[in-house]
């Protein structure tokens, strides 16, 4: 049996930074991980020169983990075709977020697609296009990878066909991957419990499934297209461990990196604890049924 790509999100912050997020992930039992480099919210950056990249990846190297991805914040909306700066502020960061993403040594950067905040969805994705043509290009040693969205609000990305027309109008198109957000799959629509072949093969008609360089392992606290986005621990929501587990498994993504957002536990104490080793190991041993 082929090993696994299992990780979670790792956070980066203190003095540790880069090597502190590896810490975190060889903690769970994990042999990849995913982490933001910088807060989600805000364009407030760290030098890169202060993120402990070269130790972090002593540490990766020590630990036989040699691959990780970079999550771009959620400020960044190249769909909004009402405020101009916006566009504008979205653009710039996410060209600093490429170049920050390849100095630490990943080759993927997960983005949300944009929003079109009201506004026709049809701009929106003309707009996504053009800011994306701006900024990819073809010796670049990074992808975006695209995610599917649930659809919450006026979410751009939440069917194949969306993220399809993405792809299909940027020049560069082999710099663009897909992160497939089981959560957010599910949200749009897609049911991945009952019918995962069939959204698979769908998924492959439309987009490709070669496409597909990164998932999102999370359960989902709402039902099939609810639209809501919100992200259950595994086992714990309404896509259950064994849909989860045949997509982590599944012999045409074997390979690739499977990250777990699922949310902190508050314990008895009151205080949160992330449930990601515990998680890993659950999906790990229901693996071991499936194959
Ligand atoms: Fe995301
Ligand atoms: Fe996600
Ligand atoms: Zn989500």
């Amino acid at each position: 049996m082929q090993d696994i790509l299992l990780g979670s999100h790792c956070k980066m912050f203190g003095k540790e930074m880069f090597l502190g997020s590896v810490k975190e992930a060889v903690s769970y039992g994990a042999n990849t991980f995913m982490v933001y480099t910088g807060a989600p919210q805000n364009t407030k950056r760290k030098d890169i020169s202060e993120l402990c990249i070269e130790e972090g990846h002593e540490y990766m190297k020590e630990h036989g983990i040699d691959r990780f991805v970079i999550h771009a914040p959620y400020i960044i909306n190249l769909g909004n075709t009402v405020k101009p700066e916006i566009y504008k502020l979205a653009k710039d960061f996410l060209a600093v977020e490429l170049q920050r993403t390849i100095a630490m040594g990943s080759d993927t950067l997960i983005l949300h697609p944009g929003s079109a905040v009201g506004a026709d969805r049809g701009d929106a994705i003309k707009q996504i296009i053009e800011g994306l043509n701006g900024i990819l290009t073809p010796d670049m040693k990074c992808s975006i990878a695209l995610e599917t969205m649930a659809g919450k609000g006026s979410e751009i990305g939440c069917t194949f066909e969306e993220i399809a027309a993405i792809i299909d109008g940027v020049e560069c198109r082999d710099k663009l991957t897909v992160c497939f957000d089981t959560c957010h799959v599910f949200d749009a629509g897609y049911d991945i419990v009952n019918d995962l072949d069939g959204v698979l093969e769908r998924f492959d008609k439309t987009v490709g499934k070669e496409k597909i360089s990164v998932f999102h392992i999370n359960d989902s606290k709402n039902g099939l297209s609810s639209h809501k986005d919100r992200h259950a621990n595994i086992g714990e929501g309404m896509i259950g461990l064994d849909a989860l587990a045949k997509i982590v498994f599944h012999p045409d993504f074997a390979g690739i990196p499977k990250i777990l957002e699922t949310p902190y536990i508050t314990d008895e104490n009151g205080d949160d604890k992330p449930p990601y080793k515990e998680e890993i190991a659950l999906i790990r041993s229901s693996g071991e049924a499936i194959v």
